[in-house]
């Protein structure tokens, strides 16, 4: 492909981003903005200009998938030498491989199973800390190059909540370390930390792998941790020829230990560095960004801006939340929801179904078989594969009892465990979902059997999958979608206790769980169904659910663009800078999803003096909000007003200083407010 055609269909931004030559290059913009495409298209043209050789090119990404992805895009755009794309942990370990081979080092082992291993480690007491609460304590330190004798200072100053005494997690930690050096065997961390500590240490292996890799380029940098960030670095050596690219806002392995710190002080960190923001959406209609900025802006802390993010998409449908009486119910109701979605000449693999957590996935794999329905799973370890479902098996194996009783066994220790770290609930979600199948089996068979239930369980989870490449509907975590995009995105399960996760409780997991929701939400380029149940079953028993505080948002925003005049201008130009919540922290108990009347009332602690100039600068945000066709709680919320009335600010600097007023707002409204405040008596 010619330079120019690669220009071609480029906005100015994009363009810039393309062709700058500039280095370092930071990419900064929100969801389906192209960003993944420029990083492509850059490298390409690049190429094409004879500005760089694509057999020294490496381009990092997060998942084996995407890197997948970004070769074959990169071969469309007509890139004859494939370039080297891989997540952080296959370049590493193909080096290391390499280093040793020439070396005539002998390949230490690789340390694949850590639970068992720690295990084996513990003694008295510590025994009855479940081990993988332990290591997950481990990987979170090692992803942040914290060493044993520093963990306890590190976990306490981040507010971890480890299941023991940081102390004791740290001597843990460190016999650890210890007993993996001694019997010479690295686990997949170190794969990164030796990687980088041999590029420091060995020039000659530097010179040879900085030659091979000239030009470095990053996708989906928000989710670099400190310990993969070091080894770029190393990589890099002392050039700068960088390009990253990334969404703040995207932002959700923090609780792997990822640092979106990283992306931000990105420019800080290279003073020569240019960064360009990409302000317009390719992928989704308006309807489905406008709901995706409210619930971004829901989160009133801890997001900021990417750049206000501009539809340029025809409409859509607006997004339609279902509800259903029971999870099952709800499955099955999503299998009918995909069928009605497909039309005649539409591809299943159009349609994705997308779950906050993998315990979700198998009653929706049986609904989706019931239904005749192709599917394939993707990402995350299938459930079957986790190890507390792998010890649950062999428990029930040894059982010399009943199917039934052993079922029944297992299901009370789900019930009576007490759950202690995050990794504990997640382990008892996927015990519980195995015990569904199990009731689900028995169901359905009329003399229920240990090897009759294994059989039952591949014929229903994975092994009915049809094969890899055909046409089917993907279902798949929040987590694992990063990055990727279907017409028709179904999202199951939005409740209290999934959406936001019940174990994130400091105002910073919420965060990450409200991008979680935000990552999900924009994967839909066309339609958006999310659904909630009012009834969940987890192990033995069925418990009440709530309709996730997010989703009230989605309501809100959906009503707000039905009862809108324009919808096409709906999203255009909305802030996603920081303005506070206007569903979260209250839930409407009357029917969601009809508009609801506008309030006459004003806030009980303003006196009358500013309750009158908080309905005038309410007066102005709907004159406003009709004007820019978008709903009224995006320019800001009562708090907001509420403040700015009491407050009275008379310049731009005492404006910023109310909560929920970012930059943003202030250039676009602070001047008519301000001219509001001043007029007022
Ligand atoms: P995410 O943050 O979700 O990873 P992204 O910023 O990487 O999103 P892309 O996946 O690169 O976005 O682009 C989103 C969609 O928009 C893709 O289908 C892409 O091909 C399309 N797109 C991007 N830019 C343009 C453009 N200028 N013209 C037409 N389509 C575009
Ligand atoms: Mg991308």
């Amino acid at each position: 492909m010619d330079a120019d055609a690669l220009l071609e269909g480029l906005n100015p931004q994009q363009l810039r981003a393309v062709t700058a030559t500039t280095s370092p290059l930071c990419i900064l913009a929100g969801a389906g903005s192209g960003k993944t495409r420029v990083l492509t298209r850059r490298i390409a043209w690049r190429s094409a200009t004879g500005d760089l050789d694509p057999r020294h090119v490496l381009a990092l990404t997060f998942t084996r998938k995407s890197a997948g992805e970004l070769t074959q895009r990169l071969r469309s755009l007509g890139l004859r030498d494939s370039v080297a794309a891989g997540t952080f942990h296959s370049v590493a370990y193909a080096q290391l491989r390499a280093r040793w081979a020439d070396r005539g080092i002998t390949p230490p082992t690789l340390l694949d199973r850590k639970v068992g291993f720690v295990l084996r480690l513990l003694s008295g007491a510590e025994k009855n800390i479940p081990a993988i609460d332990i290591v997950s304590e481990i990987e979170w330190a090692k992803a942040r190059m914290i060493e044993p004798e520093k963990y306890a200072a590190a976990s306490i100053a981040a507010g971890r909540r480890p299941p023991m005494d940081p102390t004791e997690i740290a001597r843990i930690f460190g016999r650890y370390e210890d007993a993996r050096r001694d019997q010479r065997l690295i686990d997949f961390d170190d794969i990164l930390r030796v990687c980088r500590r041999d590029l420091i240490s060995d020039p000659e292996f530097a010179a040879s792998q900085r030659w091979r890799f000239q030009h470095l380029f990053v996708d989906e940098f928000q989710d670099v941790n400190p310990l993969q960030h070091a080894l770029l670095n190393a990589w890099r050596g002392d050039r700068l020829d960088l390009c990253v690219v990334g969404d703040p806002n995207q932002a959700i392995y923090a609780w792997n230990g990822a640092d979106p710190e990283l992306l931000r002080r990105f420019p800080r960190d290279f003073p020569t560095a240019e960064v360009v923001r990409l302000t317009e959406n390719y992928r989704s209609t308006p309807q489905i960004l406008a709901v995706a900025n409210a619930v971004l802006a829901g989160s009133g802390r801890g997001v900021d801006l990417a750049g206000s993010l501009t539809a340029t998409r025809n409409d859509g449908p607006i997004p339609v939340v279902q509800s259903y009486e029971t999870d099952s119910d709800e499955a099955k109701g999503i299998a009918r929801s995909v069928r009605d979605h497909h039309g005649p000449g539409s591809r299943w693999s159009g349609q994705a179904v997308l779950v906050r957590t993998n315990a979700q996935i198998p009653a929706i794999e049986e609904a989706f078989t019931t239904a005749q329905i192709p599917f394939r799973v993707r990402g995350a370890a299938p459930l079957l594969e986790q190890p507390e479902i792998k010890a649950a098996l062999a428990e029930m194996r040894r059982s010399t009892g009943p199917f039934e009783d052993a079922l029944a066994d297992l299901a009370v220790s789900v019930d009576s465990t007490e759950a202690a770290g995050d990794r504990a609930e997640e382990r008892r979600a996927n015990v519980d979902a195995l015990v569904q199948l199990g009731r689900d089996y028995v169901s359905v068979e009329t003399g229920p059997s240990m090897p009759g239930f294994y059989a039952w369980l591949a014929a229903t989870t994975r092994a009915d999958q049809p094969d890899r490449w055909g046409d089917a509907v993907e279902i798949t975590t929040f987590h694992a979608a990063k990055g990727l995009e279907w017409p028709i995105v179904h999202l199951g399960g939005i409740e209290q206790g999934l959406v936001p996760i019940g174990h994130a409780k400091t105002g910073e997991a919420l965060s990450e769980e409200l991008r979680l929701f935000y990552v999900a939400i924009t994967r839909a380029e066309r339609e958006l169904v999310c659904s909630w149940a009012g009834q969940r079953r987890f192990g033995t028993k069925t418990v009440n659910r709530n309709r996730s505080a997010y989703l009230d948002t989605v309501v809100a925003a959906s009503a707000a663009l039905r009862s809108g005049t324009d919808p096409a201008e709906v999203g255009k130009g909305v802030s996603l800078s920081a303005p506070p919540p206007p569903a979260p922290t209250r839930r409407s108990k009357t029917r969601p999803d009809l508009p609801r009347p506008a309030k006459t009332d004003t806030p009980a602690e303003l006196d009358e003096a500013d309750s009158k100039l908080f309905l005038a600068l309410r007066s102005w945000r709907s004159d406003r909000a009709k004007a820019a066709s978008m709903p009224a709680f995006v320019i800001c919320n009562d708090r907001t007003l509420t403040e700015i009335a009491a407050n009275r600010p008379s310049s731009t600097q005492e404006l910023l200083g109310v909560h929920g007023f970012g930059e943003i707002k202030a250039t676009r409204f602070g001047d008519e407010i301000l001219a509001i405040v001043a007029q007022a008596d």
